[in-house]
Parts: C-alpha cells; structure tokens; sequence
C-alpha cells in the first residue's frame, strides 16, 4: 500500500450533501479524502467548512484514489444520472478488484441495477445507499439504506452505523437492506405481481402502520393510496412516474 494511502473514505460530490456527509464522518473518528468535478471547491471546502478538521482533498482523481486505504471506500454524492455513470469511468482505471463504490444520490433503482451488474462484472463491489434526512440528516445522523454488492457491508458497517441518526433504543438507523433498490420495488409487486387495488393497498399500509413499522412515510401512503380523484378514480394511477431534482 502507498504512504499516500492514509484515508478512511473517500467523498465525491461537494454540493450541500456531500460536505455534510464529510464532516459528519469525521466527527466520528474517520478520516475523508474529498473530491470534486470542480476541484477549485475541494480547496474552498478545507479553508472554510473543514478547516481544523482531519479532512484531506484530492486535486484528480488519480491523487485522490492513492489517498485511499483498500479496499477504497468510495462514496458519490453527485447529482443523480450522468453524472453517477461519468465518474463510474473516470474511476475505474485507477480502482482494484474489492474496491467499493457507493452511490449516495437519488438514483432510480433500475439504474442502480445496472450498475451493480456493470461494476460486478469489473470486480467492484457496488452500493446504492439511500439517504434521508436532508442536510441536517446528513450533517447530524441521516437514516442510511444501503444495498448492493453484501460483501461491502463488513467494511462500511463501522462507519454507516456511526454516523447514522439513533433510535430512542440507541439502535443505528442504518443496516443492510438487501440487493438493488428494494424499496421502490414494494409497490410494483403489490399492483402488478399481487394484482392488489390502491384501496387494499391502502389497507396494508395501514396495518403496517400500527407495528413496528409505524412511521410518518407508511402513513402518508395509507393516505395517498386511498385519494380519490373528483371522478372518485383513486388519484395515485393519474400520476406520471417522474420527478424532477
Ligand atoms: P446536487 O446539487 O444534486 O449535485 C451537485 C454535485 O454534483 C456537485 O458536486 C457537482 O459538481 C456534481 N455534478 C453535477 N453534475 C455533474 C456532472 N455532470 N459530472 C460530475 N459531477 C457533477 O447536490 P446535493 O443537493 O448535495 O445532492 C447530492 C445527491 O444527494 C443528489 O443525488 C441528491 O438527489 C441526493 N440527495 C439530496 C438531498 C438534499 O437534501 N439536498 C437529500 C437526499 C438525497 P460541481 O461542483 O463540479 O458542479
């Protein structure tokens, strides 16, 4: 292993998220290796926000992978699409098989998919991680939803559970969630494998929200899934599946 190679985690992305994340990480005993497309920003983020921090930044990418201990951990917070994929490639060359590349942005799951598949076959250990919570979650302890490739989890749990936000019983919310993009699969399955109505759908919601997984999200669901149109059609069907940034 390099000298140079003296990073935790390595953080891509240094819009709001991303520079929340980072400082959060470090709070916790961690130390982060920071990059961006701009890279004017890296030394603007060490003046400013990180100053007095263990927080390092990288001036390429090739200075910024040899900053990293093996297996790299190396998480993206970059603006969901193209830009995700650009820096797939950019990384690539310059990575070694077990190294672990999270995706923190909004993916869709579909694209998450394929570049678990892709990044399998190079022997790099693919993450998307869901982040809630917006920047205070992010700066403070957001709920992390990471799923993908298991054999990264061993290496991110430390870290993830760390920085992650606490339940009243002092539990992490943050563990493994399983393979791809889970959560966006849940209401395909009920409407096109199961063949449930929006009511029954609405029904489920609400049975879960008296368990453990009572929660404000699965209560809006109950509440969104039983909105009737004026025509008194359920509302939901009428919505187009896009949404902007
Ligand atoms: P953002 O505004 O979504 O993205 C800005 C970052 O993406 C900058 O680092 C920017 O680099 C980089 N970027 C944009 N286009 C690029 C391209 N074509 N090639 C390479 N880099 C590119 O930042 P954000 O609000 O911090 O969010 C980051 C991710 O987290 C997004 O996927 C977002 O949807 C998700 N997220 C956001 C929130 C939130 O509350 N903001 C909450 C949860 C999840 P430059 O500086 O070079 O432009």
């Amino acid at each position: 292993m390099s000298s140079t190679a003296v990073a935790d985690f390595g953080l891509i992305g240094l819009a709001v998220m991303g520079q929340n994340l980072i400082l959060n990480i470090n709070d916790h005993g961690f130390k982060v290796c920071a990059y961006n497309r701009t890279v004017s920003k890296v030394d603007d983020f060490l003046a400013n926000e990180a100053k007095g921090t263990q927080v390092i930044g990288a001036h390429s990418i090739e200075d910024f992978v040899a900053k990293l201990k093996r297996p790299r951990k190396i998480m993206m917070l970059v603006k969901a699409g193209d830009a995700v994929d650009k820096f797939i490639e950019t990384l690539l060359p310059h990575l070694e098989e077990g190294d672990i590349i999270i995706d923190g942005g909004n993916s869709h799951y579909p694209d998450t998919q394929r570049r678990y598949e892709y990044l399998t076959s190079k022997k790099i250990l693919f993450v998307g991680c869901g982040v809630s919570g917006g920047e205070e979650g992010a700066r403070y302890g957001p709920s992390l939803m990471p799923g993908g490739n298991p054999e990264a989890w061993p290496h991110l749990k430390p870290i993830f559970q760390a920085i992650a936000a606490r339940a009243p019983d002092g539990a992490a919310c943050c563990d493994w969630v399983g393979e791809g993009g889970a959560g966006h699969f849940v209401y395909h399955i009920f409407r096109d494998g199961v063949g449930f109505t929006d009511d029954e759908q609405g029904d489920i919601f609400a049975q879960w929200n008296k368990g453990v997984l009572d929660s404000f999200l699965i209560e809006i669901s109950t509440d969104i899934l039983r909105f009737k149109d004026t025509d008194g059609q359920p509302l939901l069907e009428k919505i187009r599946d896009a949404a902007g940034q």
